[in-house]
């Protein structure tokens, strides 16, 4: 399955330095931090003005797309991790202004999570606004997402089900203020969550197991991953918290020889290696559960690492499903463990992109994305993640590390 990846030639570390030989990509990767920072900072800044030229209008009456994955809410939450960073009040204005076309276009939608749904157009607007200090559309859109309806038959997963849910609470809870969104209400949808989870467990050797589309996926996306890790988020009893422990036993002890995971029950192909299918999105939730549970899955989330590292250089550019997302991998490790190791992983992926990315995509060689300039599929991640890089120890996976 070669023809997924690109061979990872680069060295498993490399010492900063201002003298450097090699070619453009080695010369990078020897840079000091803070200069490396700078071209990280300066990358993501013009790929931003691009990203919100060609995106712009897809939240509008025109085109129909306003989900964070591939539409315009992408764009706003990109914008809004720049003002984070660079305190420039026209990116959260700009943010502001597209969250309003989303909302007039996600009126109606059946979708209720952060990534694909209306939980994510009311949750950023909601933070955008308590940012620009304007409290009539905060109470707008705390409102409006008050009154977001979860249906019954409503699946589990991130991308379309509870969990998509429950993590635009914990958004709003966050950068809102605990309690913003009531425990009552969360409450309720763990617990269900968690019946459900063990209404489809095989008895006896995974305590939680969910379907979507009739198949049982273990990944960030659509699977057990994404959901162990938003329910660790949540506040668990004693017994909830041992069947997720358990889930995560599970799947390590059913892993495939090679490190990776299955993206499915039973599924012998180890073949993908992506955030929302693979060992990548396994890393981000083992991670979270050494900050919840101690250090019994931190071997297992380095594990995890060790394969993104040597099967992770994607031939395409996402955070879905690209090299992008799986630099994240790294950098959640090294927040954990502070290991100058895993910054440089992280880095030496970035690096990989800033140097090779524009032309890989143009040649052919490198897939930019069905949306190109989406957060989730195209450019959009790689520009999230330069962002990212500027302040590697505060990096968060978008709508999935909290
Ligand atoms: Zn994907």
């Amino acid at each position: 399955m070669a023809d997924r990846f690109f061979l990872n030639e680069m060295p498993d570390f490399v010492e900063e330095t201002t003298e450097c030989d090699g070619d453009s990509l080695m010369k990078l990767l020897c840079l000091p931090y803070p200069t490396i920072s700078e071209r990280f900072k300066r990358a993501a800044l013009d790929l931003k003005e691009t990203i919100v030229m060609e995106t712009r209008g897809l939240g509008g009456r025109g085109a129909k797309d306003f989900t964070l994955y591939t539409g315009a809410l992408g764009t706003a939450h990109l914008l809004f991790k720049a003002y984070q960073l660079t305190n420039n009040k026209n990116d959260l204005n700009l943010c502001s202004e597209i969250v309003k076309a989303c909302d007039s276009a996600s009126r109606g939608s059946g979708y209720v999570t952060f990534i694909c749904g209306r939980a994510g157009v009311c949750a950023l607007g909601a933070v955008a606004a308590k940012h620009a200090d304007n409290e009539r559309l905060l109470n707008y859109y705390l409102t409006q997402f008050k009154e977001i309806k979860l249906p019954k038959d409503l699946p589990n997963e991130l991308l379309y089900g509870r969990a998509g849910f429950l993590w635009a609470c914990s958004f709003i809870n966050k950068h809102i203020g605990k309690g913003t969104v009531p425990s009552s209400r969360i409450r309720a949808v763990v617990s269900e969550t968690i019946k459900e989870g063990r209404r489809l467990s095989n008895k006896g050797s995974c305590p939680l197991m969910y379907e979507w589309h009739g198949k049982k996926y273990w990944g960030a996306a659509h699977g057990l991953a994404g959901i162990m890790h938003v329910l660790m988020d949540m506040e668990l009893k004693p017994d909830e918290l041992e069947d997720v422990k358990g889930t995560l036993r599970y799947m390590i002890n059913n892993r495939f020889p090679s490190g990776n995971y299955p993206s499915s029950e039973g599924s012998e192909a180890d073949n993908l290696m992506h955030w929302c299918h693979g060992a990548p999105g396994i890393a981000l939730t083992l991670v979270k559960a050494v900050e919840v549970f101690g250090g019994e899955f931190l071997q297992a989330a380095a594990d995890a690492g060790e394969v993104v590292w040597n099967r992770g250089l994607l031939k395409r550019v996402g955070i879905c499903h690209g090299v992008s997302g799986n630099a994240y991998v790294f950098l959640s490790l090294y927040r954990l463990t502070g290991n100058v190791e895993f910054l440089y992983r992280a880095k030496a992926f970035a690096c990989f992109l800033l140097d090779r990315a524009h032309s890989l995509i143009s040649a052919g060689e490198m897939h930019g994305g069905d949306r190109p300039y989406s957060l989730f599929e195209g450019i959009g991640g790689m520009a999230y993640l330069f962002l990212d890089m500027i302040e590697p120890s505060e990096a968060r996976f978008p709508a999935y590390e909290l």
